[in-house]
């Protein structure tokens, strides 16, 4: 595996050839004169059409409905396409994802004699999830050009079948990653796919880091593969960091990895954050109580759709069997599950066939299902970030959603750190909600 200084070295190779960053820049013809500027010195770019984007792209972005930019939107798209590298810290819900395809969709097709030789944008993700969901996207979005995009989550992902079926399935993927110009994928598998030279980095414009935060973290396991991963990329390459939360560490590692010297941040201030869409309630209890407490909230509080954290997938599976008996619309999703349960019960939940959907951390990022207005945390998150993380699921797009808290007394402390970290003051739950 690399080292630090590796990646510094490579960094400082990086400054050198900025020049060549910038060429791709003055192709970019933006007359952004007459535009409003945000308090940080951005243009805020008030419609997609004055964007200058492809026609193509234009027309992929109203067909799915988005009729104006979010602020994140407007401030983000056109500097990410100058081929700068950006950190880009907004809350949940916000279109970040939107902002970095329309950006790599207009870098990658929307210029004329563009060499499309091999991958140029690899966008990575921590779930699978969320690498299907971003892939999603990446075709919507990019529905009038000729994208030609593969999500890498496991390459037997919706494999179900007899063993000639399962190799043929395996060899048609493996073509469609070798053609791809976009990849989508988990850290895991890209490093897997590297090794066994399945991708290369030759010819790679872009790296997009989304939940960067979560992907860059000491203590989970991303930290060394996204290293690797950027050990084999090579200094000309963009790099875009995404997340709703940026530690000052997180910061640390983004300037190992980013072309520091001349990047743009687009940072919102913690006060900043508003948590105003999602109403949030606690309801103190004994452990013991909380299935009764919350099979009431679930017969008596409306909701469209209702996703339960937990802290572990023991809980996970035993509050899933629970509820099920119990004749609830339920789902459940965690880490023990095979890669093909994972999908289907996904699949049930995202369409809408199922109510409910019981959980651990491994949804607290960045899914968007618009129907979700309800969160419950059965269990407070250990992690004070991923509070914010967990209720986010909900209250997509400036939609309304609320959040009730079980705490415990042992949970009296955290639930403390949790609202002087957001400067929030959580009130009981009223009892007519
Ligand atoms: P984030 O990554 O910031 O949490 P997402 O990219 O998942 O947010 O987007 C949240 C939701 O907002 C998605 O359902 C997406 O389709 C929707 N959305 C994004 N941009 C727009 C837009 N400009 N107009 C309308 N809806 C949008
Ligand atoms: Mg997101």
């Amino acid at each position: 595996m690399s080292s630090t200084q590796d990646i510094i070295a490579r960094l400082k190779q990086r400054a050198l050839k900025d020049k060549e960053s910038t060429e791709t820049k003055d192709e970019v013809k933006v007359s952004a004169k007459d535009l409003p500027k945000s308090k940080d010195g951005l243009t805020i770019y008030p419609s997609f059409n004055k964007m200058n984007l492809n026609k193509d792209l234009l027309r992929g972005i109203y067909s799915i409905g988005y009729e104006k930019p979010s602020l994140v939107q407007s401030k983000a798209i056109v500097p990410i396409i100058s081929g700068k590298d950006i950190i880009i810290q907004q809350q949940s819900g916000t279109g970040k994802t939107a902002t970095f395809t329309i950006a790599m969709l207009q870098v990658l097709y929307g210029l004329k004699n563009k060499n499309k030789n091999g991958l140029q944008a690899l966008v990575v993700s921590p779930t699978r999830e969320l690498a299907i969901q971003i892939n999603g996207v990446i075709e919507n979005l990019g529905n009038y050009l000729k994208v030609k995009n593969f999500c890498l989550t496991g390459l037997t992902n919706n494999v179900n079948g007899d063993k000639v079926s399962i190799e043929k399935k395996i060899k048609l993927d493996l073509k469609k990653l070798a053609d791809a110009d976009i990849v989508s994928g988990t850290p895991g598998k890209i490093v897997d796919c590297l090794k066994r030279s399945q991708i290369d980095f030759e010819n790679l414009k872009m790296i997009i880091l989304d939940e960067a935060d979560e992907l860059l973290d000491e203590n989970l396991g991303f930290k060394k593969q996204i290293y690797e991963i950027f050990n084999k990329i090579n200094s000309k390459t963009q790099v875009v960091i995404l997340s709703a939360t940026m530690s000052s560490n997180i910061l640390e590692i983004s300037k190992k990895i980013m072309n520091w010297d001349n990047h743009i941040k687009i940072l919102t201030k913690k006060k900043e954050i508003s948590l105003d869409v999602i109403k949030q309630y606690k309801i103190d209890l004994k452990e013991s109580w909380k299935v009764n407490t919350l099979q009431d909230i679930l017969n008596t509080v409306s909701y469209q759709q209702v996703v339960i954290f937990v802290n572990n997938v023991k809980k996970c599976t035993s509050l899933y069997a629970f509820l099920n008996k119990q004749k609830f619309s339920v789902v459940s999703i965690h880490s023990k599950l095979s890669q093909l349960e994972r999908l289907e019960q996904m699949n049930k939940f995202r369409n809408g066939t199922y109510k409910i959907l019981v959980t651990t951390d491994i949804w607290a990022r960045g899914i968007d299902v618009q129907q979700i207005n309800l969160v419950i945390n059965y269990d407070l998150p250990i992690n004070i970030e991923n509070y914010i993380h967990r209720i986010g699921r909900s209250g997509r797009f400036g939609r309304l959603g609320k959040a009730i808290n079980f705490v415990t007394d042992e949970d009296q402390k955290q639930l403390a750190k949790i609202e002087k970290y957001y400067k929030i003051d959580i009130p009981d739950m009223p009892s007519d909600l």
